[in-house]
């Protein structure tokens, strides 16, 4: 019995989904402990392509059981839209293999319009938000102000309760963004077109968990996002409203006393980053625009380009860090196999200093990026299996990373379908 967490290590889309699916065969449960649907996580495999939002990425694996975990953002109408999208590509979705926490935190319908009322409030100051309503939602949770998913099992309770927080959300709603108030037939039409829907797959997970973990099952926890958007050590405010940091998993997941047995941390061979805030090492023009193309770097959930740029060595070792990772997975080497010499990274300049350490998000907006370049490989390397078939500058790009951020690399992959991967678990050090 081991348990695992893949995290992102970077800003998110590194391709955790697709370690998810990858690695699930070992694994019993899969669980989300944070985020919303604000994700998006695609994999590619027998089934045919997804973009996951909100489900597990163990899904597609017979005989595993999926969980959303109490610390997710738990939006029941985009739920029970990608549960449909789903299974209309024959994928199951039933109790059986999805599980709901009934300590998870409702997404209320407000949310998304309240989301998207501040962005359009801040005008050109936006976060770069995905609209999702992740971040009125998180501020609800932790005000209070939301309602649990067990209580859709008390209708009478819980209609009192959304009355009281109809009342108050409708003072900000109207008073402060002079919106359109909500009313109790909105919120009446919303639990029976969604919430009942959801009902069947809430449960006491707590309990689950902790029976499993006690015959000996072994869990894979999944993240949203990467460590530079955790909520309390990522670059703040441009950070997303929750941790995403492996060491939440106990809570997020609804396991406090869970024991994490791995770290693997998820990195892409260069860097993206959806949304606005400091990204030190961006590159623009022409050079942006052929890595964009060649790693079809669009958002999974809005479709919006993603900023792109080497990878970052500063940001990774720091990501390596604070995530505890163990191990690597370093995803998409295949992108870079047009360059004919490959752009890294390796320290940050700061008034004139070179640093190698993560600064204070005040400090990241005053940096620039101090680039050095490998050789390329010129070739394509998407059918490569074993590591020592990869072309020695493939193999010396890969071991330049381990050793720049110091944990080992465990897998390498080339490709988006399950099967594209390199794992290099016994690569002599
Ligand atoms: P996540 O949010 O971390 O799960 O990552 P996303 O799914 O948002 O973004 C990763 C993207 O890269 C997806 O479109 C994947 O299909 C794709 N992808 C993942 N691994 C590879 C790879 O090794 N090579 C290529 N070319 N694409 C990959
Ligand atoms: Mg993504």
């Amino acid at each position: 019995m081991s348990n695992c967490v893949i995290v992102g290590i970077n800003w998110g889309d590194e391709g955790k989904g697709r370690m998810v699916d990858l690695l699930t065969e070992r694994y019993d449960l899969v669980v989300r402990y944070q985020g919303g649907g604000n994700a998006g996580h695609t994999v590619i495999n027998d089934k045919g392509k997804f973009a996951l939002h909100l489900l597990p990425s163990g899904v597609f694996r017979p005989g595993v059981m999926n969980v959303l975990g109490n610390g997710v953002a738990l939006d029941p109408e985009n739920l029970m839209k990608e549960i449909a999208d789903v299974r209309a590509k024959g994928v199951e979705i039933s109790p059986e293999n999805f599980r709901i926490s009934d300590r998870a935190s409702l997404l209320l319908p407000w949310h998304r319009e309240l989301d998207a009322l501040e962005e359009a409030r801040l005008a050109d100051r936006q976060y770069g938000s995905t609209k999702q309503g992740i971040a009125p939602f998180y501020s609800d949770k932790y005000q209070k102000k939301t309602v649990l998913a067990g209580e859709l099992f008390y209708p009478e309770e819980l209609r009192e309760h959304l009355s009281e927080l109809l009342m108050w959300k409708n003072l900000t709603l109207t008073k402060v963004y002079g919106a359109e108030a909500y009313t109790m037939e909105m919120l009446d039409q919303w639990l029976a077109d969604y919430c009942e829907k959801i009902r069947p797959f809430v449960c006491d997970t707590g309990t689950l968990l902790r029976e499993a973990q006690k015959s000996g099952k072994s869990i894979l926890f999944e993240a949203q996002l990467g460590a530079l958007r955790d909520l309390d050590f990522g670059i703040y405010p441009y950070t997303t409203s929750s941790n995403t940091l492996a060491a939440y998993v106990p809570i997020g997941s609804g396991l406090p006393s869970a024991k994490i047995d791995e770290v693997i941390g998820v990195v892409k061979a260069y860097s993206t980053c959806v949304g606005e805030g400091p990204f030190v090492c961006e590159m623009f023009g022409e050079e942006a625009e052929k890595l964009r193309e060649a790693g079809a770097e669009y958002g999974a959930k809005t479709g919006r380009a993603r900023r792109v740029g080497p990878i970052d060595l500063v940001a990774t070792r720091y990501g390596v860090e604070v995530q505890g990772a163990t191990e690597i997975a370093l995803t998409k080497l295949d992108v870079l196999s047009y360059m004919d010499r490959i752009p890294v990274c390796t320290k940050y300049r700061i008034g004139g200093k070179e640093t190698d350490c993560f600064p204070f998000p005040t400090e990241l907006e005053k940096a620039e990026p101090v680039i050095e370049y490998m050789d390329g490989w010129k070739c394509d390397i998407s059918g490569v299996r074993e590591f020592s078939e990869l072309p020695k500058a493939a193999q010396d790009y890969v071991e330049m990373i381990e050793k720049a951020v110091g944990c080992p690399i465990s897998y390498v992959s080339v490709g988006a379908e399950r099967e594209s991967i390199i794992c290099i678990c016994s690569k002599p050090r």
